[in-house]
């Protein structure tokens, strides 16, 4: 079968052959890959960044976002049937460490995990992709269109949950007020998938939300989220440490840009008691300034936390299918808008080294036509 694969350490995009896989175990399910998103990391391994291939390869199937259609289980497989739509997590444990034997590989304490697609482990941008049970979630039919926004959305998903959780844990006043994130202010930092995605959960949960970025007002990224609620504040005109001036102190910065220059200064706008998680990976290691004494003077003085969020578990996939159909319930179509470049798998070059303005998810469609095509969204 056909497979993208790359050179870790070289990139160099190419098309490969590999020998298309079977259920072998009981628990393991097969299936038959229709769309695979694109990110950041995906375009950071095609250009020779962060990856390492499986043991004995030089090269490794990208792809981590997936999604497709189940075509055949293992005997002991109860999560899903022939014909469902599914995805599969990422992370697999390391087989060392406590959260990893509790199902919590995206909370693995040696590092040794491996993740499909990234670390040590063929990824989805293929034809077929065989895994095991423990890691799949059932995609209901009617997210036929959006199921491929899963594993972005799990990562926000997780990073507002800890967030969330660990308030309500510090807090005594959130014991009457079991939904934290009703009636907040909290500030999403860059809108790329991950960043609408955080506003979109943001937005379900009832919080007031402003969404920063740096490109006019009237390109897709603002308008998507202006729909769904949320306001636009514009980083070239309100400059980090002006913020909670332009739109008053926020109580969680949910941050997805990566620039550490900007996203340390953005603490200043965090209100007393705030939490600042952020989940961006910025490339590079050349040092910033930034206002050291002070940002922590505040952190301390006002109790602030900040937090670093990476991955995500399987129950974070499941919240983001239950968000999904009700996101798609309230904002119908809109929601998938943030699909807004569809390429066939073949255009994998073109998808994976370039990032057009206006682009907010690119995905890679692998096969059209199957057995639900009657609620689909091919093109
Ligand atoms: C993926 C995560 C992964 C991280 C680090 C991100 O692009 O969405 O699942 O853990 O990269 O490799």
């Amino acid at each position: 079968m056909e497979a993208i694969g790359i050179i870790p350490g070289a990139g160099q995009p190419h098309l490969v052959q590999r020998r298309e896989p079977d259920v072998e175990a009981e628990d393991e399910i097969k299936i038959r890959i229709r769309r695979v998103g694109i990110c950041g990391t995906d375009r950071e391994e095609a250009r020779g960044g962060r990856a390492s291939p499986p043991e004995g390869q030089s090269d490794l199937v990208i792809g981590h976002e997936m999604f497709g259609e189940v075509v055949e289980v293992g005997t002991a497989v109860t999560r899903v049937r022939c014909g469902d739509y599914a995805v599969f997590t990422v992370r697999r444990p390391c087989g060392r460490c406590l959260p990893c034997a509790l199902q919590r590989p995206d909370m693995c304490l040696t590092g040794d995990y491996r993740e499909r697609g990234i670390k040590g482990l063929d990824g989805y941008q293929a034809s077929f992709v065989v895994d095991r049970e423990a890691y799949v979630v059932r995609v209901p039919p009617e997210l036929e269109g959006l199921g491929v926004l899963c594993e972005p959305l799990s990562v926000a998903e997780k990073a507002i949950n800890e967030a969330v959780r660990i308030q309500t844990a510090r807090l005594p006043e959130t014991e009457s007020r079991p939904v934290w994130l009703y009636g907040r202010h909290c500030l999403v930092v860059g809108l790329g998938p991950i960043g609408l995605l955080a506003a979109l959960i943001l937005r379900l949960r009832g919080a007031v939300v402003y969404g920063l970025d740096v490109v006019d007002c009237d390109t897709v990224r603002p308008q998507w989220l202006h729909v769904i609620g949320g306001q636009y504040v514009d980083g070239r005109a309100v400059p980090p440490d002006k913020i909670d001036d332009a739109v008053g102190p926020v109580e969680l910065i949910v941050e997805a840009a990566g620039v550490a220059s900007l996203d340390f200064n953005l603490l200043d706008a965090l209100d007393f008691n705030g939490l600042y998680v952020l989940t961006g990976i910025p490339n590079g290691d050349r040092p910033i300034d930034i206002p050291g004494a002070r940002l922590m003077r505040q952190l301390v003085l006002r109790n602030q936390l900040m937090l670093g969020s990476v991955n995500a578990a399987r129950d974070h996939f499941q919240m983001g299918v239950d968000d999904l159909v009700q996101a798609q319930a309230r904002w119908s179509d809109h929601v998938l808008r943030l699909i807004t470049h569809r390429h066939p798998h073949t255009d994998f070059p073109d998808a994976l080294l370039h990032n057009p303005p206006g682009e907010i998810k690119a995905v890679l469609e692998w096969t059209t036509g199957t057995l639900h095509d009657a609620g689909s969204h091919d093109p």
